[in-house]
Parts: C-alpha cells; sequence; structure tokens
C-alpha cells in the first residue's frame, strides 16, 4: 500500500488546537517538555529497576521472593518503556536533545532498539492510526483480527479469550523476534525502513549482545539455567501483557473507528487531527496512580494530537481539547475507568472474531 494521504482542510481543527495550545503555553509560561518532575520519576523507576536486578542475579532471593520481585521487575519495565523511553523517542522527555536520546537508549538496554522503535511507532502509528495495512500495531496477523478489512480465521471466534496469552508474549517476541525480521526485510509492515547508517548497524548489534549478557548470560552464570528461566519468564510476560494492554486500550475499542484511505486516490475522509480523535481513546484520566504509571499514555486522545509535549501537561491541556471537540462536534472518546476501557477491548475483539 501506498502512503496514504490526509484530508488538506482550510481553518483546519488541528490549527484551532495549536493556537490555543500555544496560547495556554504561553499564559501559564511554562516549557512544554517534561523535565524536573519526569526526572524524579526516571530516577525513582531506574534505581528500583537495578535494585531489584541486582537482588534477582547476586543475592538469590527465596523462590516466593524470587516470583514476586520478577513480576514487580516486569512492572517496572513498562513503566521505563511508557515513561522515559516512549517520551524520550518523542522528544518530549526534556528540552536538551541529548538527554531525549539518552532516556530512549533505556529501550535498547532493554532488548529493543530505538531506530525501529522510531520509525513504526513515531512515524507510520502515529501518524497511520489504526490504518490497516500501515499502522503495525493493529497488525498481529494471522493471529489475531483487529480490523474488518483483516482476513477472518476461525480462530478468531475464541481471540477475546486467548489474547491475554499472546499479549504477554510480546515483549519475548519484540526483543528476540520482530525487531530481527525488521532489520532484516528492511521493512515495518509494508512501509520500507529508511536507510540505516553505520552507527545504526553498530547500536542494534552493540545493544542486542549487551542485552543478551544482562539478561541472559550473566543471569545464569550467576543462578542457574533454571531459576534464571522462571524470572525471565515472569517478568518478560509481565511486562509483555502489560505494555500491549495499554498500547491496545488507546485504539482498539468499541468506539474508536478504522478509516482506510480511497482505493484510487489513496486519500483519507478526514484531516489529520480528526483522524487522531476518531481512532484514540483516554481510559481513567482521573485516576492519579494510573496517569503516573502509565507515562499518561490513559490521555492518549492529547498524545496523539500533541506527541511532542510531555505527558505531565496533558491533563491540563486535555480540558482545552474537550472543550474544542464539543464546539466541532467531534465525539471525544473516553472509558473513566480502566476495567470499563478493557471490557470494551475484550468486547471489540469478539465483535472482530464473529464480525464480517
Ligand atoms: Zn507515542
Amino acid at each position: 500500500m501506498s502512503v496514504p494521504k490526509f484530508a488538506n482542510v482550510p481553518h483546519s481543527f488541528h490549527a484551532e488546537l495549536k493556537k490555543r495550545i500555544g496560547s495556554y503555553f504561553e499564559e501559564v509560561g511554562k516549557s512544554t517538555t517534561g523535565d524536573y518532575p519526569i526526572f524524579m520519576k526516571a530516577v525513582i523507576l531506574m534505581v528500583t529497576f537495578m535494585v531489584i536486578y541486582v537482588h534477582l542475579v547476586f543475592f538469590t532471593p527465596g523462590v516466593v521472593m524470587q516470583i514476586l520481585e520478577s513480576i514487580l521487575l516486569g512492572g517496572v519495565v513498562a513503566a521505563i518503556g511508557f515513561n522515559v523511553m516512549h517520551d524520550g523517542a518523542h522528544g518530549s522527555f526534556s528540552k536538551y536533545k541529548w538527554i531525549n536520546s539518552f532516556a530512549a537508549l533505556s529501550l535498547n538496554i532493554l532488548g529493543g532498539n530505538n531506530f525501529m522503535w522510531n520509525v513504526k511507532h513515531n512515524v507510520i502509528h502515529h501518524a497511520f492510526t489504526n490504518v490497516d495495512g500501515v499502522d503495525d500495531d493493529i497488525d498481529i496477523q494471522p493471529w489475531m483480527r483487529m480490523s474488518t478489512t483483516q482476513k477472518k480465521y476461525r480462530l478468531h471466534k475464541y481471540q477475546h479469550i486467548y489474547f491475554w496469552f499472546l499479549y504477554s508474549l510480546l515483549y519475548i517476541f519484540w526483543i528476540f523476534v520482530l525487531d530481527y525480521q525488521k532489520y532484516f526485510k528492511s521493512k515495518i509492515g509494508s512501509m520500507p525502513l529508511k536507510k540505516m547508517k553505520l552507527s545504526d548497524h553498530l547500536v542494534f548489534w552493540g545493544f542486542k549482545v549487551f542485552h543478551l549478557f544482562l539478561f541472559v548470560g550473566l543471569p545464569i552464570y550467576m543462578v542457574g539455567f533454571t531459576s534464571w528461566l522462571i524470572s525471565f519468564l515472569i517478568f518478560t510476560l509481565v511486562a509483555g501483557l502489560v505494555l500491549s494492554l495499554v498500547f491496545q486500550l488507546a485504539h482498539t475499542v468499541e468506539h474508536t473507528a478504522f478509516p482506510m484511505p480511497h482505493e484510487t486516490t489513496g486519500k483519507m475522509e478526514d484531516e489529520w487531527a480528526v483522524h487522531q480523535i476518531k481512532t484514540t481513546a483516554n481510559f481513567a484520566t482521573n485516576n492519579k496512580l494510573v496517569s503516573w504509571l502509565v507515562g499518561g499514555l490513559n490521555f492518549q486522545i492529547e498524545h496523539h494530537l500533541f506527541p511532542k509535549i510531555s505527558h505531565i501537561h496533558y491533563p491540563a491541556i486535555s480540558k482545552i481539547i474537550r472543550q474544542a471537540c464539543q464546539e466541532y462536534g467531534i465525539v471525544y472518546i473516553e472509558y473513566p475507568r480502566v476495567r470499563y476501557a478493557v471490557a470494551s477491548h475484550v468486547a471489540f475483539l469478539k465483535q472482530m472474531g464473529r464480525a464480517a
């Protein structure tokens, strides 16, 4: 599929939003990046990660403690992904570029690769959200059917049951299979990767080896194969489930749309900002703990419209965006609690497994 084009409209909703959000930041005199509050959060998460890692690898806790610590490690890894890596990659972590690059590198230490992430997430997913054939986040084929335009198989009838298991596998698959597929095919879905420089190749391989040393070689040497395998499986399955769920709750629920470009012109029906709002949902935005843990990804509408603004500003700018949506007659999708969003995701999967 060629790259879809968004409708070009005079006096666009996007321009209006940018104007209102711009005036807000001028009024309050704040920078749009995260800076100090985010650094504190990053330090808390990194220190927690290191303490658990060191305890698991060098102090061999008892089995119950080992299992609990491994579960916690999975949660902390997901939180680092949401709060440090994701913001760094978007350039919203700090006003300094080098600090953003440093934050984004946390992904490489955890086994992923920031070059692939930039293309998959920042370029493709953020521009062409929920466009089947382009957005890699809804391409879990043939295992799952995430849009009516995707081929249906008999097993999809049960996808609202087995998705828990598949989502748990995401992290292991991501670091051991999907990154290499993207690397060797030089493609993400149907979209070609931009050319990798020598430094990109070196970073890719250097960190993959470093990750294997840190998360496979060294722990096996210290605690033995079986003990390592138990911890490794628990922490990667927990991280995979949390990461998948938070990213899926934002776009694949009952009320979000899956627009497709016009077959011959390749044009999308809406302008970009309206497309983002129609394909995205918020959840539990009043829950401060959820907001803190998922790095504002529960304010996904705000994130999709302004990915370069740090998530610490989302509660404030969401009021402005809500108001504008009301004035322009655009539906702002929000689930008040996490469990409603999860229920809606399950209902959506059920629908997709049965619909024509
Ligand atoms: Zn993002």
